[in-house]
């Protein structure tokens, strides 16, 4: 069911929603544990099932491409969607040892054919500044850091320069794959040995991230797997057994696979990316990381490395100097603070007995629109989600005590508009994309001690996605007085309206057009060098041979203090010609 327009007319009669919401749907959680056997688990859902006799390429099916990129009607309004002025805006600073001359356009990259085909099908026409930095490092060969944070394009900016890598040499790499055809269980089962591992801390990111693997594979030998906890480990070891060269998982499980050579080994990996590596560190998962940056037979000396992260801190950087090559880059995409300026953010002072009437005010006068609510705590997204329900509003919530039936159950529902309303925790919600969210209300800010101004970023962050606009609405008690000086500073950097009682936060010598700066800046030391260089992909022969490592000339990358993506964005004849793009000199496309 789609989100009806705004102000449109809902019917009415005992069950009524309010007005300009849909009716609301209520989500049996005990029937849902009960059909946890039969579940059709996101991860279950379909990959392109390759056959041998393809040759290079296989067939479109239009079945299966309708499901990945949607019908052709809805992929033409999906385009006109994007503002890519707003995005075009956003700065690249390249920092560390190398210098990469980036691209305008995908097909300015020598990206596959089939890939490049994928990417038209996504509807991307221009790549985000990310992608134009990251596609021709990683196709160069070098090891990437990129601290960007979701909504950013970072996920395709990986995603698309490895595996049209690995295209053109999937038969020669990847490992022997029973047909799909005539696959039988337990007789023709194969040990998963992928090709690229993608680690990630949450599942809903885990499953985000497959699915956009499942469509920038589409035609390719390249299967995508995703693992994550929630789902028996025997549904997800029987999906590896018909063979996976790209494994999403999140650290738990991909550690649990690790320790099943009978199901899983890494002894092909040529690719490994963590990814929102903040977060990971922040909750204690080094020793699965540990486990999955060295375990499985991985040739560690032969793996190229890509690290995002929002933030850099100092144990990300550690990860950096200890797995990644000295001779690696880096980019960092303009914080939080410059993609949100198409957030308008609103700050509200409000006592916390006032909270949910004015929740409802605002609900009425933001009707009809897919709404992210964050709370802070399990018990409080329980009861809020209560609260709307019984006041017939269309709503559904996800947090981590949710058995993954429910918290897939709920991201469906949010998806389609069933429930357009989604009560959150902040680290369940933590990475989602949702097209189309247009308002985010922090019914509870993040307290200082638990993400502070850097959640609060990545919270509004879920609405006004890449080139499109949104609203984030923050409820202010006194409870939040230790947030308001950084909150005020992010306000205007955002060029937002500062309400009255957090005036007196105005730093003293702030005019406007002043670049504030953030703690989280200084985290990223540009003179530090990680890398100690074990890692380096191009040391152990073979694999990445010196012809594709190039584009370090030192010129080129044009501006002054060469450091200003935006001007380099809009510099014409930036000379990163066609015949340069290609990517590795013998690499066969
Ligand atoms: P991510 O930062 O990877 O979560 O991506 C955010 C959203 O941007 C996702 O919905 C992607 O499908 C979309 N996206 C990624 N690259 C592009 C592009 N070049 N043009 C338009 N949309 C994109």
């Amino acid at each position: 069911m789609a989100v009806p327009e705004e102000g449109s007319v809902v019917e009415t009669g005992d069950q009524a929603a309010p007005v300009g919401w849909v009716e609301r749907t209520a989500f049996d959680y005990t029937a849902m544990a009960e059909a946890e056997t039969a579940a059709t688990w996101d991860g279950n859902a379909r990959v392109y099932q390759w056959k041998d006799e393809y040759g290079d390429v296989g067939p479109a099916f239009e079945e299966l491409e309708v499901e990945l990129f949607g019908d052709p009607e809805s992929r033409r309004d999906r385009q006109t969607g994007l503002d890519f002025s707003k995005i075009e805006q956003i700065e690249v600073i390249q920092e560390g040892p190398q210098r990469i001359e980036y691209i305008k356009t995908f097909a300015d990259a020598g990206i596959h054919p089939v890939m490049l085909r994928n990417i038209e099908l996504c509807g991307y026409e221009v790549p985000t500044p990310i992608q134009k930095f990251t596609i021709p490092a990683i196709l160069q060969g070098y090891d990437v850091i990129g601290v960007a944070q979701t909504g950013s394009g970072k996920t395709a900016a990986y995603l698309i320069p490895i595996l049209s890598k690995l295209m053109g040499k999937a038969k020669k790499l990847g490992a022997p794959r029973p047909n799909p055809a005539r696959f039988q269980e337990g007789v023709d089962n194969v040990i998963a040995e992928p090709l690229v591992v993608v680690v990630v801390p949450t599942r809903e990111l885990a499953v985000q991230i497959f699915n956009e693997a499942r469509k920038l594979c589409y035609r390719s030998m390249l299967r995508p797997c995703v693992v994550y906890g929630g789902v028996p480990v025997r549904e997800q070891g029987g999906l590896l057994s018909r063979g996976c060269d790209i494994l999403i998982g999140t650290p738990g499980r991909l550690k649990d696979f690790i320790g099943r050579p009978e199901v899983l080994s890494l002894r092909r990996l040529k690719y490994m990316i963590i990814d929102e590596a903040d977060e990971m560190l922040n909750d204690d998962w080094e020793s699965e990381l540990q486990a999955i940056l060295s375990g499985a037979e991985q040739d560690v000396g032969n793996v190229y490395y890509g690290l995002f992260s929002a933030t850099f801190p100092k144990a990300a950087r550690d990860l950096a100097k200890k797995y990644l090559c000295d001779s690696h880059v880096r980019f960092r995409v303009g914080r939080a603070g410059s993609t949100t300026e198409n957030i308008k953010q609103m700050i509200v002072e409000v006592s916390r007995e006032g909270k949910n009437e004015t929740l409802l005010t605002l609900l009425e006068e933001m009707n009809g629109v897919r709404t992210i609510i964050f709370v802070n705590s399990r018990q409080a997204a329980d009861t809020l989600d209560d609260f709307l329900f019984n006041m017939k509003l269309p709503v559904t919530s996800i947090h981590s005590d949710r058995t993954q039936v429910e918290r897939e159950a709920a991201m469906r529902a949010f998806r389609s508009g069933q429930a357009p309303i989604l009560v959150a925790t902040g680290v369940t919600a933590r990475g989602i994309d949702v097209r189309n969210v247009m308002h985010v209300i922090n019914y509870d800010l993040p307290s200082i001690e638990y993400g502070g101004i850097e959640e609060y970023t990545h919270r509004i962050g879920r609405t006004g996605r890449i080139g499109h606009r949104g609203v984030a609405t923050s409820f202010f008690t006194e409870r939040d007085e230790p947030l308001a000086s950084v909150l005020t500073r992010t306000l205007l950097e955002t060029n937002q309206d500062i309400p009255d009682f957090l005036q007196a936060y105005i730093p003293e010598n702030w005019s406007s057009g002043t670049k504030v700066k953030f703690e989280t800046e200084s985290d990223f030391d540009p003179n530090d060098v990680a890398g100690a260089g074990e890692g380096c992909g191009d040391e152990g022969g073979g694999w990445n041979t010196a012809d594709n490592v190039q584009g370090d000339s030192g010129g080129g990358w044009g501006n002054s203090g060469g450091n200003d993506a935006n001007e380099a964005a809009n510099a014409s004849g930036g000379g990163w010609g066609a015949d340069a793009a290609q990517p590795a000199a013998g690499a066969g496309w």
